[in-house]
C-alpha cells in the first residue's frame, strides 16, 4: 500500500533554536498510525536533526536540493554521499522555486535524479505548471513533459525510491489553493500516465502529494481525494500548531 505523507518545505526559514524548537514540537504530535512525516529543513540542520530524528521512526529529515554531481570543485554545493554520510537518504528534487530561481532544467533535474537512485537516496519529484499554463489548458501535456524529461528513464523497481509531489506554481505560496477536484484530476492523470508507462501495480504503490497553499482549513479534503497520497506544505509547515493539524487531516 502507497504512504501517506505530510511533508514540510521549510525552505530558507528558521534560525537553529526556532528549528529545533519546531522539530521538538512536531516530534511530539501523535502522527496518525499510517502517516509519515517528511520534514524538508536547510542544509544546516540536516545532521542535527536526522540525529534526533533516528529514535523518531515515522519522521524523516529529508533535503531540500542536491547537487547533479558526486564530488569535486562545485563550490558551495552538497553531494549525495554528504547526505547519506549525515544519514539523510531522502532528498526534494525539482522544487519550482529551484527551478524558476535557479534555472534547474530538465535535464539537470534528469541528471539528479539518476545520480539520486545510483547512490541510494530516496527522491521527493516536484512538477507542476505555471499560472499562463492553467489559463491555456495545457497543464496536462505540461506536466507529462516534466516528467518524461525527468523522470521516465527510471525503471519500474526505482520507483520504491520515488514520492511524487505535484505543485501547481499558481497556488505555490500564493494562498491559492487547487481545488480539491483540481487536485484529483491532475494526481488522476499522473498515475495514469505512470501505469501506461510502467504498469498498474508501480501506479498505485507511487505516492503522490499535493503542493500549494495546504493550510489546516483544506488539508482534510484534499487528502480525502483517491489519489491524493497527502502534501508537500511550505508556509503551514512554519508552525507547530498549524503544519499538526495538517499532519492529523487524513482520513
Ligand atoms: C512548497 O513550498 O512546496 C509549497 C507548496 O509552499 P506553500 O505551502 O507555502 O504554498
Amino acid at each position: 500500500m502507497r504512504k501517506k505523507i505530510a511533508a514540510a518545505n521549510w525552505k530558507m526559514n528558521l534560525e537553529a533554536e526556532e528549528a529545533r524548537q519546531l522539530y521538538y514540537d512536531i516530534s511530539n504530535v501523535k502522527i496518525p498510525k499510517n502517516v509519515t512525516v517528511f520534514l524538508a529543513v536547510p542544509f544546516p540542520y540536516l545532521a542535527s536533526l536526522s540525529l534526533l530524528a533516528k529514535s523518531q521512526p515515522r519522521i524523516s529529515i529529508v533535503a531540500q536540493n542536491v547537487s547533479q554531481h558526486t564530488s569535486g570543485a562545485y563550490t558551495g554545493e552538497v553531494s549525495y554521499p554528504m547526505l547519506r554520510s549525515i544519514g539523510v537518504n531522502w532528498c526534494v528534487i525539482g522544487h519550482s522555486e529551484r527551478r524558476s530561481i535557479f534555472q534547474e532544467s530538465n535535464e539537470i533535474l534528469k541528471d539528479k535524479v539518476n545520480l539520486g537512485l545510483k547512490e541510494g537516496s530516496n527522491l521527493v519529484f516536484c512538477c507542476g505548471e505555471p499560472l499562463s499554463i492553467r489559463k491555456k489548458k495545457t497543464h496536462k501535456a505540461y506536466v507529462e513533459n516534466q516528467l518524461t524529461a525527468s523522470l521516465w528513464q527510471l525503471s519500474a523497481s526505482d520507483f520504491d525510491k520515488v514520492v511524487i509531489a505535484y505543485e501547481p506554481i499558481w497556488a505555490i505560496g500564493t494562498g491559492v489553493t487547487a481545488s480539491a477536484a483540481e487536485a484529483q484530476e491532475m494526481h488522476q492523470y499522473i498515475r495514469l500516465l505512470i501505469s501506461q508507462k510502467y504498469n498498474k501495480k508501480v501506479a498505485d504503490q507511487v505516492s503522490i502529494l499535493y503542493g500549494g497553499s495546504v493550510k489546516p482549513a483544506n488539508a482534510k479534503e484534499l487528502f480525502s481525494q483517491a489519489d491524493v497520497d497527502g502534501g508537500l506544505v511550505g508556509g503551514a509547515s512554519l508552525k507547530a500548531a498549524s503544519f499538526s493539524q495538517i499532519i492529523k487531516s487524513f482520513g
